[in-house]
């Protein structure tokens, strides 16, 4: 029986699998870390540029830097700040066009500048921006600033791939009505998504990073913190989960 030597393999992988999911808090603050080192394949990557628009505490970049590259698994850079426009967060977008690097696969910019904009976010598959409108997702507790601030990058990746609403409630994607429920549904993508991701990357020549194994280091560490915690955990919801809508 060839297949016996297997069935330790077997049962080892199926309880790393179930520890990997053990509700785990992630921490309140991301640990310092080491400058990435730059490998030769992660220039090929494709990769997302993450500006300024106003006052951002330097945290919420390093933080969603840090979770895009783990969860959308793409490239991260810190680019220059762009000077606010308009009051919308649309006239933000159109405005910024020129100043955006067209090699970035999707340019999200994060700004304090546009209290009058009810929208938590703007995001348009086209012109590959994404506005997110940090002040209208201040909470006072900074976790839960950071979680909304993660779930609307996982939603702007999603949009720039094309991809669709999600009716899971633990996923990212979820249609959610208000910030109550955006506090619920889960932060990054959910496994089938996942899969439309990688599929949506392929059809779009889109590079995108190693999957992360939970538990398992990568070859090629994003930030130097692979397998720190909570990030078997990113698609639990904070909460009791909405109901879909009918
Ligand atoms: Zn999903």
């Amino acid at each position: 029986m060839k297949t016996l030597p297997l069935l330790p393999v077997l049962f080892l992988s199926l309880l790393l699998t179930a520890c990997a999911q053990e509700p785990a808090e992630p921490p309140a603050t991301t640990p310092e870390t080491a400058k990435a080192p730059v490998v030769p394949a992660e220039a090929e990557l494709s990769f997302v540029d993450l500006h300024t628009v106003g006052k951002i505490d330097p945290a919420i970049t390093k933080r969603l830097k840090a979770f895009i590259e783990r969860d959308a698994m793409l490239a991260v850079r810190v680019a220059d700040p762009i000077a606010p426009a308009g009051a919308k967060l649309v006239q933000q977008a159109d405005s910024a066009k020129g100043q955006l690097d067209p090699k970035a696969m999707l340019s999200i910019l994060l700004t304090s500048e546009h209290k009058g904009d009810p929208g938590h976010a703007h995001l348009n598959p086209t012109n590959k921006i994404a506005v997110i409108n940090v002040t209208n997702l201040v909470d006072e507790k900074e976790e839960t600033t950071m979680r909304r601030l993660e779930r609307q990058t996982t939603r702007a990746v999603a949009v720039s791939l094309q991809l669709k609403p999600c009716p899971n409630p633990q996923c990212g994607l979820f249609p959610y009505r208000d910030l109550k429920e955006l506090d619920k549904i889960g932060r990054g993508f959910c496994p089938p998504c996942q899969m439309f991701r990688e599929q949506a990357a392929k059809n779009m020549d889109i590079k995108l990073r190693p999957a992360f194994v939970p538990g398992v280091a990568p070859a090629a560490p994003a930030n130097g913190q692979a397998g720190s915690n909570g990030e078997a955990n990113r698609n639990a919801p904070d909460g009791p989960a909405p109901q879909p809508k009918k």
